[in-house]
């Protein structure tokens, strides 16, 4: 068929292994793959040896490798047919190669094209995720999920470019290690989870493990090999007297057992905090049965009542995803039994349909879907995803959390009054499934009965749960809520709900302010009404607003506070940034603390420092301040003409001001501390930071609760030392617990 010798220009050796995993993958087809399709596999093969000729991996081979191991994953373990197999084949021609999206659209027809465009897309975010900046890559990983949700097909193909990258990533910088790794358990792996394509989840987590944690990984599977023959021996006699009692039977059956992932393993040691020899589920024996649709219920609930005859089994650990399968399509009897030896045994019970759909996942479960005509609970899923990424107004950290969450839960099975069947994900509550109904039943949502018995909102839902939910018109979301749910569709229903509410409360409390105002003949201004805030303690003006909603203002506070604002003289330090001590420069603002009055009122707005043009101060002269706006402080020579023309008509707006000087330059900062309160610690922490440490501050915040103090303080330091030597001092003052810098 081929000349063997430099084919696409490779070497003789590389010929022949080209042409054998070719031939390899020839195999792998589909037994009724048509002539026409085995030909366009054909076509598709030439092309991308054609189009990646003379380019090579990082490992040295040549780059036509990949894209054909890539098809022979899609074909051999995914499952997939000749439209996925010719698009795996020509995955990377666009992104790498001359030929255009055109090409391959005149070549293959408009649906390989649009799946190789999808791919590509893909690999462009995944280029731009690069970056290493987390809200970057959450905003990739979206737009990758969004082109998944076009075909299902581009992230099956994505997956197995994905796992043979991980299997040749020894090849790679130490550098890129780390990030395809860490991409891979973060996105990939769910991902392959969530599509049911459990031995590739696993070994892309293995691989993960194998970059991420070499030691882990190494020394578990050392362990896992020095046992083996040990663990072979056990099996062997746990299962003569099951085989004994099923070959009485007529039921045809094999039986298999395999180690778990070492991912999995590891997974739980962490979790169960246990050793490795003391985790019982290492391996899992499988009953596959060789049976037809019609019986194979029955079938498998024959194996469960024949091995639980032999053995003791665990009621707990009893997993039925027969009767309701998973999301993602699994099904199988999941039993624990426990062994002569005292050792809890997992057995899983399953024919050989459900067994195929376990191994090779979604496509497997299409296969298989018109034969038993249900609907499927993964279309349903892809639905969710779906919704997660068309919602606007999460930010991409969240929605990350949202989607790893989405993709890792498992669901349990529970019912409406009417007995509709609903998956929520595990830790579900009736107020999860209020929403998951419908989002008007949430917002109106009082109350709940599961099994006919009312409960409190937080109630979490058991598998098999019937659940009726109570409503009333007048009824809103609360806030408390939000601690609960467990759904992105409950939380995020609840935020919008409450988030509506709140703009109209702040609507109102702003209108009622402004009244205040009026009251009082004041004109309303923003920047008095943020020192008011501050002044009440409140972080901004919104929260201002709220409080007023609340009722909790009175026009007395602030006719004090305006009171408070007309007589109070400003008088601050400053002082001068410019290297050239001599000239002042008019472009250079500084910012600098207030006086030595120790004052947590003061607004945290900083203000700018404006050395004048018209007299260009300089050290010696004697200073004044004036305002040319609340924020910016022009500097003045007090004889200067100017100012005295402003001074004469804004008098005041005119502020003392004088040189600081021999003062190293000061950096403002904040630390957050903790710690048990006791009589006379506020004194003790600010006499450190004043006295000894001789650091300015400019704002000391502490809250009491129950014997405990949490506080902050905002100050000026040098330098990185200094404020390092700070905590460490703060740290000694007996009481305080933990001291920290604030991001
Ligand atoms: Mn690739």
């Amino acid at each position: 068929m081929y000349n063997m010798n430099n084919l696409f220009g490779l070497s003789e050796t590389e010929s022949k292994h080209l042409v054998n995993r070719y031939r390899y993958l020839l195999r792998t087809l589909r037994e009724n793959t048509s002539k026409e399709d085995r030909a366009l596999i054909r076509k598709a093969f030439n092309l991308a040896s054609e189009a990646h000729k003379g380019m090579r991996r990082y490992s040295g081979d040549p780059y036509i490798y990949h894209p054909l191991e890539v098809a022979i994953i899609c074909s051999e373990e995914i499952g997939l047919g000749t439209t996925s197999i010719v698009s795996a084949l020509l995955h990377d021609v666009v992104e790498d190669t001359d030929y255009t999206l055109d090409d391959i659209r005149n070549h293959f027809g408009d649906k390989i094209a649009s799946i190789v465009n999808g791919l590509t897309k893909i690999s462009d975010f995944m280029e731009m995720a690069e970056s290493n900046n987390t809200s970057a890559q959450a905003e990739n990983f979206r737009k990758i999920l969004i082109t998944m949700a076009d075909d299902v097909r581009v992230i099956l193909i994505k997956l197995a470019d994905r796992l043979h990258n991980m299997r040749t990533l020894q090849s790679m910088t130490p550098e890129k290690q780390q990030r395809i790794a860490a991409e891979t358990s973060i996105l990939f792996a769910p991902l392959a989870h969530r599509l049911g394509l459990y031995n590739i989840k696993s070994e892309l987590e293995d691989l993960a493990l194998k970059y991420n944690n070499p030691e882990t990984y190494n020394e578990i599977s050392s362990k896992i090999a020095e046992t083996a023959s040990e663990r072979d021996a056990f099996i062997k006699e746990f299962l003569k007297p099951i085989i004994e009692k099923l070959n009485q039977t007529d039921l045809k059956y094999k039986i298999t057992w395999r180690t778990k992932a070492i991912s999995s393993i590891y997974r739980k040691m962490i979790e169960k905090q246990l050793d490795f020899e003391d985790i019982y589920d290492i391996f899992a024996i499988r009953i596959i049965l060789d049976s037809t649709p019609e019986n194979e219920k029955g079938d498998c609930w024959r194996v469960y009542s024949i091995i639980t005859d032999v053995y003791t089994m665990n009621p707990e650990r009893l997993r039925d995803w027969i009767s309701v399968p998973k999301a993602n399509g699994y099904e199988s009897l999941h039993v624990t039994l426990m062994s002569d030896k005292g050792r809890w045994v997992e057995v899983q019970i399953r024919s050989e349909r459900m067994d195929e759909i376990a191994e090779k996942g979604y496509a497997a479960h299409w296969k298989y879907k018109e034969h038993n005509g249900k609907t499927s609970t993964l279309d349903e899923w892809l639905n969710s995803i779906r919704n997660i990424l068309e919602n606007p107004n999460e930010n991409a950290l969240e929605f990350l959390d949202d989607l790893r969450f989405a993709l890792f839960t498992d669901e349990i099975p529970v019912f409406t009054p009417k007995g509709k069947l609903l998956l929520l994900p595990k830790g579900s509550t009736v107020v999860d499934f209020a929403y998951a109904i419908h989002t008007d039943l949430g917002d109106h949502f009082i109350g709940a009965k599961v099994n006919h018995k009312l409960v409190p909102a937080n109630t979490i839902l058991k598998s098999g749960d019937q659940v009726d939910i109570l409503t009333s018109e007048t009824s809103r979301p609360s806030a408390e809520w939000l601690k609960f749910v467990k759904t992105t569709k409950a939380h995020n229903a609840i935020k919008t709900a409450l988030h509506k509410e709140e703009l109209a409360m702040v609507d109102y409390g702003q209108e009622i302010i402004e009244r205040m105002f009026t009251q009082l003949k004041e004109n309303y201004n923003e920047h008095l009404i943020q020192k008011f805030a501050k002044h009440l303690g409140y972080e901004n003006n919104k929260q201002l607003y709220l409080a007023a909603a609340k009722g909790l203002l009175d026009v007395k506070k602030l006719k004090q506070f305006l009171q408070s604002q007309h007589t109070s003289t400003f008088s601050r330090l400053f002082k001068h940034s410019s290297t050239n001590k001599n000239t002042a420069d008019n472009s250079q603002y500084i910012e600098i603390a207030t006086d030595d009055n120790i004052n947590a009122m003061d607004t945290n707005e900083p203000i700018k420092y404006v050395m004048s043009e018209c007299c260009d101060p300089i050290i010696g002269d004697n200073l004044i301040g004036f305002f040319s706006n609340p924020h910016t402080l022009e500097i003045h020579r007090t004889n200067c003409t100017k100012f005295q023309e402003k001074a004469a008509v804004f008098g005041n707006r005119v502020t003392k001001v004088k040189w600081e000087e021999n003062r190293p330059l000061e950096f403002k900062t904040s630390i957050g501390l903790e710690g048990r309160d006791r009589k006379g610690i506020v004194k003790d922490i600010s006499r450190l930071i004043s006295e000894e440490m001789n650091s300015n501050i400019r704002y000391f915040f502490l809250e009491v609760t129950e014997g405990t103090f949490s506080g902050e303080i905002k100050l000026y330091v040098n330098n990185i030392e200094h404020l390092k030597q700070l905590i460490e001092k703060i740290k000694t003052i007996d009481g305080v617990n933990k001291v920290y810098r604030k991001e």
